[in-house]
């Protein structure tokens, strides 16, 4: 169906572009390659992390990772959405989801939404030793590993999983100064090339970090201090 002759036609509201940039798919893969969406625009968010599914509307750990287009500081709103005009900095190429959509009748997105979406291993794995960085972090911060300590710290004492959640947030931190720092990598580069960092999305646990006397522990909130399942 083609969006200009749909019987509810885009109102131009802003709140699609005010709730998130979409996430990528192989469609969009040229205005990656050429740099009309330059990759210091894109984040990733890792297989594991808990999103939102907007069309279901739950928190679900993605089983797949997705690639996305960053929001504006510390706002969702997409970051090629200009709310003066309402309009989008990159209209001509907007990706294939911003095409799909339509908030009224949503069932082209429905058709696209979660079909040949891009991985890091699309764009990244022919670079070298980038990728091989890539695949380590992956083994030592992954998702899986840091939720299966944090469900044996809620059953076992969480000082006893402590130290190894610090591990797996310690490195993920020395891997991203490392690459900046001896790489050479663009530090906007960063979201997109390790997911975010897991020092800000460890909250999705209902854990957030503290420093004290200079040394970061751990800072447990009710729901893990309470002793009760990840849910
Ligand atoms: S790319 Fe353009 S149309 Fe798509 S969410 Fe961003 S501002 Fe809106």
């Amino acid at each position: 169906m083609n969006p200009e002759r749909s019987p509810y036609p885009c109102q131009r509201c802003g709140t699609c572009c005010e709730k998130g940039g979409p996430s990528l798919h192989r469609e969009d893969r040229p205005m990656i390659d050429d740099g009309r969406i330059p990759a210091r625009c894109l984040f990733t968010i890792r297989r594991g992390e808990r999103v939102r599914d907007n069309l279901k509307g739950d928190l679900v750990p993605l089983t797949e990772e997705i690639i996305k287009i960053k929001g504006c500081a510390d706002r969702w709103t997409c970051l090629f959405y200009d709310r003066a005009t309402r309009g989008c900095g990159i209209y001509a190429h907007r990706p294939l989801e911003c095409r799909a959509l339509n908030c009224r009748d949503t069932r082209r997105i429905e058709a696209v939404y979660d079909k040949t979406r891009l991985a890091r291993q699309d764009l990244l794995s022919g670079v070298n030793g980038l990728w091989d960085l890539i695949e380590d972090h992956e083994r030592r911060c992954n998702y899986e590993a840091l939720h299966a300590r944090v469900e044996a710290g809620i059953h076992e004492g969480r000082l006893k999983q402590e130290k190894a959640i610090l591990e797996i947030l310690r490195f993920d931190a020395h891997v991203r100064r490392l690459t900046v720092e001896k790489g050479g990598l663009d530090s906007r580069m960063l979201d997109f090339v390790f997911g975010r960092p897991l020092c800000d999305t460890i909250k999705m646990f209902d854990i957030e970090l503290a420093k004290k006397n200079g040394v970061y522990e751990l800072a447990v909130t009710p729901a893990f201090s309470r002793e009760q399942p990840i849910g």
